[in-house]
């Protein structure tokens, strides 16, 4: 038979891959994670529901949604956060039903979140996630950029020092790791993750008969 767009066996219908990327601030992660949404269209992104300011250019709906504490709390009562956590003092979630529809309906999300809401969010969809943690080249490079970021305070520059030290800590709990000292080979290893997960033969559940197939024709 043959195969164009429509009948090749790569578009058959597969689960979504949840890819978390988590990392101290400073590390990257966002720039990495815009990255590969920028050349992949069909990757969606999990905008977190925080309870913290917007940053100038920051827009709800978009970068957060941002809430009060008590909306916040509310939301994690009635079950409407898929995972949790508080960060510097503020809350940080992931609303449920979105990923719930995404991975239904086949589509990738990308998840920026801390190893608290990774290992959470491990636990509610332990088939789907696939997780890496992206480290700094070094501390003092770190600080550097946290240093670049004019918007943050120098007291919350500090507590995000102590902060990564902490985050860093967790890195062995993640199924990848890369090292971001040079930003177009660290988006290009974190591709190649996301192109793996694609393919584990768990989540080809439209692959199937094309597979078996084979074993038919071949009469075994
Ligand atoms: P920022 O305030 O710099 O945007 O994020 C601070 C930290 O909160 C980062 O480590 C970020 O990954 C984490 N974070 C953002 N959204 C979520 C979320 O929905 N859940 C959890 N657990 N952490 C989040």
């Amino acid at each position: 038979m043959a195969q164009n767009a429509d009948t090749h066996p790569n578009t058959a219908a597969r689960r979504g891959v949840c890819l978390v990327i988590s990392a101290p601030s400073g590390a990257g992660k966002s720039t990495i994670a815009n990255a590969l949404r920028a050349s992949d269209t069909k990757l969606r992104h999990s905008v977190s529901v925080t309870t913290r300011q917007p940053r100038p250019g920051e827009k709800e709906g978009v970068h957060y949604h941002f809430r009060s504490m008590e909306e916040f709390e509310a939301m994690a009562e009635a079950g409407e956060l898929l995972e949790w956590a508080i960060v510097f003092g503020r809350g940080y979630g992931t609303p449920r039903a979105p990923v719930e529809a995404a991975l239904a309906a086949g589509h990738d999300m990308v998840f920026d979140i801390d190893w608290q809401g990774h290992a959470q969010i491990r636990r509610a969809l332990p088939a789907d996630v696939v997780s890496l943690f992206v480290l700094p080249p070094s501390l003092e490079e770190l600080q550097r950029r946290l240093h670049g970021r004019a918007s943050d305070h120098p007291d919350e520059i500090a507590r995000r020092m102590a902060a990564a030290r902490d985050e860093i800590s967790h890195w062995r709990e993640f199924d990848y790791v890369i090292v971001n000292t040079e930003l177009d080979r660290a988006i290009a290893e974190a591709r190649a993750v996301l192109v793996s997960a694609r393919h584990a033969v768990r989540r080809q559940t439209g692959l199937a008969d094309f597979a078996d197939s084979f074993a038919d024709s071949f009469g075994g």
